[in-house]
């Protein structure tokens, strides 16, 4: 047999893996896809010639070689800022990261608040005397009487941020994204995700901010995630640049089978695997040498035999949110940009925005115009992503499709953002397993990961392939790591596991 290796995905680990194998091997690399699109939940949707993201992905990392690698397969474009304000971008080349600004902002009580929250005139006039207050002296009360023992994700921030600022801002989104209550959250999953963002950070940056006078690297290493002022983004969003790798590992002599899901592997003695995958109503075999895996954890294990009860049993435990998000095309918002009207539609400047009020179940905003306009077919129009966060046995994930987008509609409505009236169409995406939860039986997670790790030549790479909270960044780098371990010749995975631990941290809570 020709040294092969199958690789399940092809999202940013699977294609990263596969090039990987491509430019420093002779393995060749057979990608499964079960689905007909490239990109995973790192895909653009193109609906009507008008692009949406599974949720808007920026592109930043502290690792050089990921901003190194992203940038050998795609340029910057000249900064917007060199370019005439207003005027359509006139460029040429497609194959083209834009340099954005990032703005996010907190949508509370019917108003704007910034992101991260920044004690100013604008959060004072908007939150009023009375609860800034509040918030202050809870602040302090938390500060001279910390909770001893940091139990839960609520004790968490409530340590960090006082109890009112807390409720405030942080309590419901993270509850919408996870589904559960922040007391039912793990300490040490908050400290993984937001280390080093405390009040004291967010106003030493906003003064620092003011101060600001010299560009910084677009890598901005120096920075909390959540402070990240920059981001890169591909003209037509993040599919165009993993359909572009897609295109590379194909010209390159990998293969890419589409439509095929992997079903079933055995592993023959530990060098040589026969994987099972079904593509219409065929179930084909195909051996192979080595097998990467970004199917959920739970997937890879029901496709193995002999597979020992309690890991069987872990693996199944392992839970995942569901994402569902709405596309809505309007004439326009009924929220205007009032600091600058001669935008087009008077469009807020905003990528996200953050939806903090309690009466509806959605938890963010995407202004895909503010992403590269490139995503809107008539930019006169206004492109939007509304997006919700859900188990599988939900009632908002069983909901037919038209009823949950006119439910989407008139959330927006009640909130004030849109008019009806200013609707041209809707579309809805629902994306299984988008983010791997660190509760229930992950505690045990440990016990399948060296089951797993154990089999030679079988690498676990990407999100749900390691169920992990892993960025495109780190799944690519599960995948680097995992195809310099076989260049090497280390047995060892330990350092696939390390990825995202022991490196920088570049990303906070829910904020993707
Ligand atoms: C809402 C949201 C926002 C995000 N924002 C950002 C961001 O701003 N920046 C960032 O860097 N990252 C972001 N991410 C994370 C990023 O999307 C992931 O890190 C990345 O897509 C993971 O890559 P992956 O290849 O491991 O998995 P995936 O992207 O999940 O790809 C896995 C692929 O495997 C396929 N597959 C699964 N099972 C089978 C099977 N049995 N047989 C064949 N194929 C199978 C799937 O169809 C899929 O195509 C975001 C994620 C979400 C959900």
């Amino acid at each position: 047999m020709a040294n092969k290796a199958i690789i399940i995905g092809a999202g940013p680990a699977g294609l990263t893996a596969a090039l990987e194998l491509l430019k420093k091997t002779d393995i060749k690399p057979v990608i499964l896809e079960k689905t007909s699109d490239i990109g995973g939940i790192s895909k653009t949707v193109n609906y009507k010639g008008n692009r949406i993201d599974i949720g808007g992905h920026r592109f930043f990392s502290k690792s050089d070689v990921i901003m190194n690698y992203w940038q050998d397969l795609f340029d910057i474009a000249p900064s917007p800022k060199d370019i005439e304000k207003n005027k359509k971008w006139n460029l040429t080349d497609d194959n083209v990261f834009l340099e954005r600004e990032r703005l996010s902002r907190i949508y509370f009580l019917r108003k704007f608040f910034d992101y991260p929250v920044t004690l100013n005139g604008n959060t004072i006039k908007n939150l009023g005397v009375f609860r800034i207050f509040k918030i202050g002296i809870s602040y302090v009360w938390a500060k001279i009487f910390p909770i001893r023992n940091e139990k839960n994700l609520e004790d968490f921030f409530v340590n960090r941020f006082g109890r009112v600022l807390y409720k405030t801002f942080f309590k419901d989104y993270t509850e919408k994204v996870w589904g559960q209550s922040c007391t039912e959250l793990s300490a040490e999953w908050g400290a993984q995700r937001i280390k080093g963002l405390s009040v004291t950070k967010v106003i030493s940056h906003y003064i620092k901010s003011l101060f600001k006078t010299k560009k910084q690297d677009i890598a901005q290493k120096d920075k909390e995630t959540s402070l990240i002022e920059r981001f890169l983004y591909p003209k037509y969003g993040p599919g165009q640049l993993w359909e572009h790798v897609a295109d590379l590992i194909k010209e390159k002599g990998g293969e890419i089978i589409m439509d095929s899901e992997f079903i079933g592997v055995q592993n023959i003695d530990s060098k040589s695997f026969t994987v099972k995958y079904r593509q219409n109503d065929s179930i084909i075999e195909m051996d192979t040498n080595y097998v990467f895996s970004t199917t959920s954890v739970k997937n890879l294990i029901n496709a193995m035999q002999n597979v020992p009860d309690n890991i069987n049993k872990i693996a199944n435990g392992l839970l995942h949110r569901n994402f569902i998000t709405v596309g809505l095309l309007l004439d326009k918002l009924a929220i205007k940009n009032k600091t600058q009207i001669d935008t087009i539609n008077e469009l807020i400047p905003d990528n996200w925005i953050y939806m903090q009020e309690k009466d509806v179940k959605m938890g963010r905003i995407q202004i895909f115009n503010n992403w590269s306009p490139f995503m809107v077919d008539d930019e006169s129009k206004v492109w939007i992503g509304l997006e919700y966060f859900c188990d599988p046995d939900d009632d908002m994930w069983k909901m037919e499709n038209q009823s949950f987008i006119n439910m989407a509609i008139k959330e927006l409505e009640r909130v004030g953002i849109i008019i009806k009236d200013d609707l041209i169409d809707s579309t809805i995406i629902k994306m299984e397993d988008t983010y791997p939860v660190y509760f229930g039986a992950y505690d045990n997670f440990d016990e399948v990961r060296n089951y797993l790790d154990k089999i030679n030549n079988l690498y676990l790479i990407g999100r749900s392939g390691m169920h992990r909270y892993n960025n495109s960044d780190h799944s690519m780098l599960t995948a680097i790591t995992a195809v310099q371990n076989i260049v090497d010749g280390r047995i060892d995975k330990r350092n696939i596991w390390d990825v995202n631990t022991e490196q920088d941290y570049h990303e906070e809570k829910g904020e993707e």
